[in-house]
């Protein structure tokens, strides 16, 4: 295949992931955004592997049934509620894979091929940002999984000393590989550093900072690979590296607007939940009014206005369906006008929630994001919090030394009154008491997500 096809080849699968990343920015026209996208790098793989004849087919094929095989068994099995676990694990795939392809293009080379100061600069930039993602990521894996591998908090003194000194070694490395591209063992030494960097820097981010943390490490997965397009001269890694970049910081800075955090406060601050806030039983001793469907079902004859607002513990219990219902039901029985106020954060990754509640057909236009419904949350005859925590957490505006100090809430605390449905009083994420739970105008209806939906519906249906 001749160069001039393959590039124009690579344009095409340029256009078709831009068009595929437009296509995301809405729901209704995202499965088409996401097909156009994997067409995009279908063309791109099929182009290159016709282009480059240096693999034999065969290493070729097995890598792709093993890929597709892994892959298609991952998609299926995972649960919704694991899905940032399995980005933080690609994310970080996607960093090793930049490494070994910069790693093999140094060893691949021979004496009389000549080596430009830029190709080896980019080597090592793969080396450095694809070991940080890689490592990176998989501190961020262990924390979303709850394996207490990495303790919130600086694993050794002075870390953020050793962070910048090992960013200056690995730049002193690249500098003495530039000088002698030949020794090959630069580029590994910047690997081991970028590795105790990608460890240091995700260890002591915790609390409600993961979605940063992790958005952050998809976009250095995405500037290894450009950095790697450049290395082996492929234009479209070049390109899908770039938007993968640019796009990852994109909702990076999203992320930290949702939660009202500087990306420097989340990247060099330490999180860590408030030694001085106050204890479970300081909040909720003797405060907490527990309710019941057939009560719930009463106040419901009488709201007009009713706000439903999901969190992980929705996702947990799969009772998007029966939330539905329930509001269907409202809506036709008693004339109320439901709505959804939608968190950034709320749940394990970004538009979680918007997924889930499409997954159950809710209208777009019922989905209302904080900052719109915020300011009418005083008319709000009822809210229903369904697994939601951190979200509708108060202390956020009243406890600056707390983990989530700062971060927007949804101020389901103003609405007349409050039913929070999960199944104990357990913590959310942020793992901080939730002083909503004890509030006057709280009830709190302990059970699972759905099956609390479910006999709601019932209730109001016998009312
Ligand atoms: P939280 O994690 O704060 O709280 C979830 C609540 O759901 C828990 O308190 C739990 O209580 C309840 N729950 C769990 N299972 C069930 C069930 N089966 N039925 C009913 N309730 C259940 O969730 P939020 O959505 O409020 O906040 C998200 C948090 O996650 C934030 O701190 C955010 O920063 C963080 N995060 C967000 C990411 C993102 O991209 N969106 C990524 C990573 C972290 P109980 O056990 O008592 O039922």
């Amino acid at each position: 295949m001749s160069s001039n096809w393959t590039n124009f080849a690579y344009l095409i699968s340029a256009i078709l992931f831009i068009l595929g990343l437009k296509g995301l920015t809405h729901p209704r026209t995202a499965v088409r955004g996401n097909m156009l996208g994997a067409c995009g790098m279908l063309l791109a793989i099929v182009v290159t592997l016709l282009a480059y004849d240096i693999v034999s087919p065969w290493v070729i094929g097995i890598g792709l049934v093993a890929g597709a095989v892994v892959g298609a068994g991952l998609a299926i099995k995972i649960e919704m509620t694991a899905m940032p676990q399995l980005v933080a694990l690609f994310n970080g795939f996607g960093g090793v894979a930049s490494v070994f392809v910069a790693g093999a293009w140094l060893a691949a080379r021979t004496v009389s091929d000549a080596t430009t100061s830029d190709e080896i600069v980019a080597a090592s930039a793969s080396g450095l940002i694809g070991s940080v993602t890689f490592l990176g990521s998989f501190v961020a894996f262990a924390k979303l999984q709850g394996l207490k591998w990495f303790p919130d908090g600086n694993v050794i003194p002075a870390q953020k000393l050793v962070n910048a000194l090992l960013f200056v070694l690995s730049i002193l490395l690249s500098v003495f590989l530039v000088q002698s591209p030949s020794a090959d063992y630069y580029f590994w030494l910047i690997v081991i550093l970028g590795a105790g960097l990608g460890v240091f820097l995700v260890t002591p981010i915790g609390g409600a900072d993961m979605p940063v943390v992790i958005a952050l490490l998809n976009s250095y997965s995405g500037l290894a690979a450009a950095a790697t397009g450049f290395v082996i001269g492929n234009n479209v890694l070049i390109i899908a590296g770039a938007l993968v970049g640019a796009s990852g910081l994109i909702l990076t800075g999203i992320m930290c607007k949702a939660m009202n955090r500087s990306l420097t406060n989340v990247v060099f601050g330490t999180l860590a939940p408030s030694e001085s806030g106050p204890s479970a039983d300081e909040v909720y001793a003797g405060k907490i009014k527990s309710t019941s469907a057939d009560e719930i079902a009463m106040l419901l004859e009488t709201a007009r206005k009713v706000v439903i607002v999901p969190g992980y513990g929705m996702a947990v219990s799969q009772a998007q369906h029966a939330v539905r219902d329930l509001s269907n039901l409202l809506e036709s029985k008693n004339g109320s006008v439901v709505d959804y106020a939608i968190h950034p954060v709320a749940g394990r990754m970004p538009g979680h929630m918007n997924v889930l509640l499409a997954e159950a057909n809710i209208p777009y236009d019922k989905l209302r994001e904080m900052d719109d419904i915020n300011p009418e949350m005083e008319q709000v005859d009822m809210a229903i919090v369904i697994g939601a925590n951190d979200v509708v957490n108060p202390v956020a505006r009243t406890d600056p030394k707390s983990p989530i100090a700062g971060m927007p809430i949804i101020d389901v605390d103003k609405a007349r009154t409050v039913v929070v449905v999960k199944r104990s009083l357990s913590p959310g994420y942020a793992g901080i008491p939730n002083p909503l739970f004890a509030a006057d105008n709280t009830l709190m209806y302990f059970s699972d997500g759905k099956k609390a939906f479910q006999e709601l519906s019932e209730a109001v249906k016998e009312t």
